[in-house]
């Protein structure tokens, strides 16, 4: 148990492409570890072709959820949610699947940009990082103007590939322009803010780190969601206190989680 209210809202299981876990795992798991709130956050990427785009995955995961999770309603809150990926390349499908899905909360997020494939599988070694991130940042501002969604997720997901992966360091001070856009106008659409923590289980920082956190609240960001994008129901969790600090550091005093598409203040 820890003793503060530990949420961690980007959880994937088996009905994600890239995850085998079973929600029944990430239950008990999250039970056992004392947790206060959970989200499932399976994969819905808008940009793929219809068939393998997961929504009828994500739909069946949750309505298996929803089966399951009746035995810790007493001391867990369990969350339907899903993460909609490139929604800016489908808005069509995207709107469709909101409208249609009966969720409790949205994380969008950009794994590639129009022209490119995920940054997963981008070969650093012989691309020139700088452009395909400022195309990257362009898009997530595309991504709040649209806005149907609740909480930024990993708003520096290139990173995890040219830093870590290939050790390459960007130069941020040209970009701070973009991220000021980006973090404005999240705040004024009153959107939330996610903390990911997935690279603290490998020895890494936050995603994104303490001076967007910081800058967030500063310009008038006060809506925060915390996640371990765990695939696995090991790492759920990890992290999360790290993200509670830099939160914490940074001014808010509250985190955020998601019913029914309204956020609900829960103190840090
Ligand atoms: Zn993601
Ligand atoms: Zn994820």
């Amino acid at each position: 148990m820890t003793d503060y209210k530990k949420i961690d809202c980007h959880l994937h299981s088996e009905f994600s492409y890239d995850s085998e876990e079973k929600i029944e795992n990430i239950l008990k798991t999250a039970a056992e570890r004392g947790l206060y709130a959970v989200a499932l956050t399976d994969h819905c990427e808008m940009n793929a072709p219809e068939d393998s785009r997961g929504e009828p995955k994500v739909l069946e995961g949750l309505q298996k959820l929803r089966s399951l999770r009746e035995p810790y309603s007493g001391g867990l809150i369990v969350l339907c949610g899903a993460e909609v990926g490139q929604a800016t390349q489908n808005y069509a499908a995207a709107n469709h699947f909101i409208e249609t899905a009966k969720l409790d909360f949205i994380l969008g997020s950009i794994h590639n940009t129009k022209a490119e494939e995920d940054f997963y599988f981008i070969d650093f070694s012989k691309r020139d990082p700088l452009p395909l991130y400022t195309a990257y940042l362009g898009e997530m501002l595309e991504l709040i103007e649209w806005g149907r969604f609740d909480s930024l997720a990993h708003l520096t997901y290139p990173l995890r590939y040219i830093t870590e992966k290939y050790g390459i360091a960007i130069d941020h001070s040209a970009l701070y322009p973009q991220y000021d856009a980006i973090l404005s106008l999240l705040a004024e659409k009153e959107l939330a803010l996610e903390v990911n923590t997935s690279s603290v289980k490998n020895g890494g920082g936050l995603c994104p780190d303490f001076t967007f956190i910081k800058r967030f609240f500063d310009l008038g960001g006060r809506r925060i969601t915390f996640g371990s994008d765990s695939h696995q129901a090991q790492y759920i969790g990890t992290g999360i206190d790290n993200a509670r600090e830099a939160a914490l550091a940074a001014g808010f005093k509250n985190a955020v989680i998601y019913k029914n598409r309204s956020p609900i203040e829960v103190a840090l």
